[in-house]
């Protein structure tokens, strides 16, 4: 406990699967959380949800924000003024979208807002961050943005546009993690596995072979819970990880380095 105690925290997509668990992990460690998503009701259900686990938690407050749009993602850094200043965000937002194919089939416009929300709202975060660490006076904080597994090995179902997109989040943010490591700030990729998220879940649906066809991958058997992400964002997010910078921190049970399992 108090891994993350005084500090002023953003998590975006912060009504979803890793958003909420984080957001949780973030208050019980002493944290002050920002949480943000683009949907009103789910975001009150969370912030709500958070203060029933957690009745100790400091400050918590929510902001509607579509991370597409700079002038809203702005505004979520600004909130955190107030409070001193953010000294950690979680650019997490993301989607997948149903529509989203191989090279072929892909609409263009289903690439286009893949991008827009999955890489230029990690960018518009990061942005925004560095200029608040700035304006703030930080000589510590932390950056952490959700990338895949997918950005590190092909999947043979297609999804070309998220693909391409999680690819992204690992170039730029290496490569933020090189231009501002002598100011304090640190950039770190999380890479997650298939997870128990609604993200996935809806998704695959009753659907048994294309479920099957995933959880053979894992070396355990199973898909990752979103908590188990959220265990690695604190970790990433505190001062422990103070000389872990610039890397694509994968948490997948072993997906990534596994030729076969069972079956
Ligand atoms: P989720 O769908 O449960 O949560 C995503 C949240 O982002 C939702 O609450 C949604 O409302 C919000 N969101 C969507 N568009 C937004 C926008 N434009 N602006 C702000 N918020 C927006 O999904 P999750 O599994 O918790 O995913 C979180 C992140 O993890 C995503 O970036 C996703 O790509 C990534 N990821 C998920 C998995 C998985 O299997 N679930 C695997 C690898 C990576």
């Amino acid at each position: 406990m108090g891994r993350l105690e005084g500090k002023n925290c953003i998590v975006t997509g912060a009504a979803g699967g890793i958003g909420l668990e984080t957001s949780i992990l973030f208050a019980q460690e002493g944290a002050n959380v920002l949480l943000s998503d683009i949907s009103g009701p789910a975001l009150e259900k969370a912030s709500a949800k958070l203060k029933e686990i957690v009745p100790s938690a400091k400050k918590v407050d929510t902001k509607i924000v579509d991370v597409s749009k700079e002038s809203e993602v702005q505004a979520m850094v600004e909130h955190v003024d107030a409070w001193g200043g953010v000294d950690v965000i979680f650019n997490n937002a993301g989607i997948m979208h149903a529509d989203d194919a191989d090279a072929v089939d892909t609409p263009e416009k289903i690439w286009d807002l893949t991008q827009a929300i999955n890489v230029k709202g990690v960018w518009f975060g990061s942005k925004h961050a560095v200029l608040s660490f700035r304006k703030h006076g930080k000589t510590k904080a932390s950056v952490i943005n959700t990338a895949s597994v997918v950005a590190l090995v092909g999947s043979a179902t297609p999804q070309l546009a998220y693909t391409a997109s999680k690819g992204a989040v690992l170039a730029l943010t290496r490569e933020l993690a090189m231009v501002h490591a002598r100011e304090g700030f640190r950039f770190n990729a999380l890479c997650p596995a298939p997870l128990n998220t609604p993200l996935l879940q809806d998704w695959l649906g009753d659907d048994a072979a294309k479920r099957h066809r995933r959880e053979v991958h894992f070396p355990t058997g199973r898909f990752g819970e979103a908590i188990e992400q959220a265990k690695a964002v604190v970790f990433l997010a505190s001062d422990e990880s103070s000389f872990v910078n610039g890397t694509d921190f994968v948490v997948d049970g072993g997906m990534t380095k596994c030729y076969t399992t069972a079956e």
